[in-house]
């Protein structure tokens, strides 16, 4: 059998070790320390547009944290694109929120403007006014930013990024996970930089920030004992972790071109006119993070996906929407069924920076069988 390719493995750069040794040396084995506070530096350096980062355990910690700050409560409702993965919603129901879901636009896979202000005009009539909106930039793939933002100022609602798969990803120039309110990224180990798990939430000021500590650091009042007027939450990144992220960091723009390289690889070499690929709309940056491709059907998505399986490749349909999961299947929705068309078709192929042409050429003699 052929050597294993794996979707999107962690891919290290060489220096993640040294930043993690000296946090052994100088005993700082803690959620706190200079890794954390560098790694913070360093990706608040990156994105740019005087962001503030809080480096935080998970994405998934820092949508939560998102939706605390923004005040949303038991009772309220939020709008959230339904084509995504589960935990861009999860957050929504530990605060008691209610998630409405949006369907997708064919330009990016992502929350469809027109959807999202039908479904906001909705809620104004039966007068609920959603608390946030959470936007994704899935696969890489930046959403219609220009359009959300607008919409979200006309009908004054806050928006969460979440940029969890697009870091490096840019629309004109401007990095995703500084359009938000709140934006969001992941260091989880399948990300295109990895912590082995990891996320940070990046505000527009320092107070924010400050805030979003607070409460990922278990709400503590500045008191000699231990006295709490707010329920806290231990969401907090190691210093250990933050170590392996500085040394990621160093990497990323490489990992970046890698992946935007597999994709284009894939572009050129899959030959069958029927599978189509998702292209970057004029001033798009996507950082590729999982190549995706379209087919013409459910039936041949799922022959190749089960010949890629016997070949030791894996792969993966496209993420199932949240209006068509079990657990939010009450939950209200506005859809098109765009994205329930690309979950049925569509299949994610081994995107990982550490991918060998070899194996590139593997995968797509796959494809090209058919
Ligand atoms: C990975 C991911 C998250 C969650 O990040 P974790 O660090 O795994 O908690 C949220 N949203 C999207 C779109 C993701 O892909």
């Amino acid at each position: 059998m052929s050597r294993k390719i794996w979707l999107s493995p962690p891919h290290m750069g060489g220096s993640e070790q040294k930043y993690v040794q000296e946090a052994f040396d100088t005993n700082w084995v803690a959620p706190l320390g200079p890794n954390v506070n560098e790694f913070e530096k360093s990706l608040e350096n990156y994105q740019g547009q005087k962001k503030h980062v809080a480096a935080l355990s998970s994405g998934t910690a820092a949508i939560h944290l998102s939706l605390i700050l923004l005040g949303v409560t038991k009772g309220d409702e939020v709008l959230c694109q339904s084509f995504t993965f589960s935990a861009s919603a999860n957050p929504i129901i530990y605060q008691g929120a209610t998630p409405i879901f949006i369907d997708s636009e064919l330009e990016t896979w992502n929350m469809c403007p027109e959807q999202l202000e039908i479904a906001i005009l909705n809620r104004l009539k039966n007068g609920k006014k959603p608390k946030a909106i959470i936007a994704v930039h899935l696969y890489g793939m930046p959403y219609n930013v220009t359009k959300i933002h607008a919409l979200g100022k006309k009908y004054e609602i806050p928006i969460i990024e979440d940029s969890a798969e697009a870091l490096g990803s840019m629309v004109n120039e401007r990095k995703c996970g500084t359009f938000g309110d709140f934006s969001v990224l992941s260091f989880n180990g399948n990300k295109i930089i990895t912590t082995s798990g990891g996320g940070a939430l990046i505000t527009k000021n320092e107070v924010e920030k400050e805030k979003a500590i607070f409460l990922a650091t278990q709400a503590r009042d500045n008191a000699p004992h231990y006295e709490h007027s707010n329920i806290g939450y231990n969401y907090r990144m190691s210093n250990i972790v933050a170590g392996i992220g500085r040394g990621q960091l160093e990497v990323l723009e490489n990992r970046v071109m890698t992946r935007r390289n597999n994709f284009n690889f894939y572009k050129k070499h899959i030959k069958n006119s029927d599978f189509t690929f998702l292209e970057e709309p004029d001033g798009y940056y996507s950082n590729r993070w999982l190549t995706c491709v379209l087919m013409p059907s459910f039936k041949i998505r799922e022959k190749i996906r089960l010949s890629l399986e016997q070949e030791n490749i894996e792969s993966r349909p496209l993420w199932k929407p949240m209006h068509l999961q079990p657990i939010f299947k009450k939950c209200l929705n506005f859809s098109n069924g765009i994205s329930e068309k690309l979950f049925n078709t569509g299949l994610c192929l081994p995107s990982g920076s550490s991918i060998t042409e070899n194996e590139l050429h593997r995968i797509v003699g796959v494809l090209n069988c058919f």
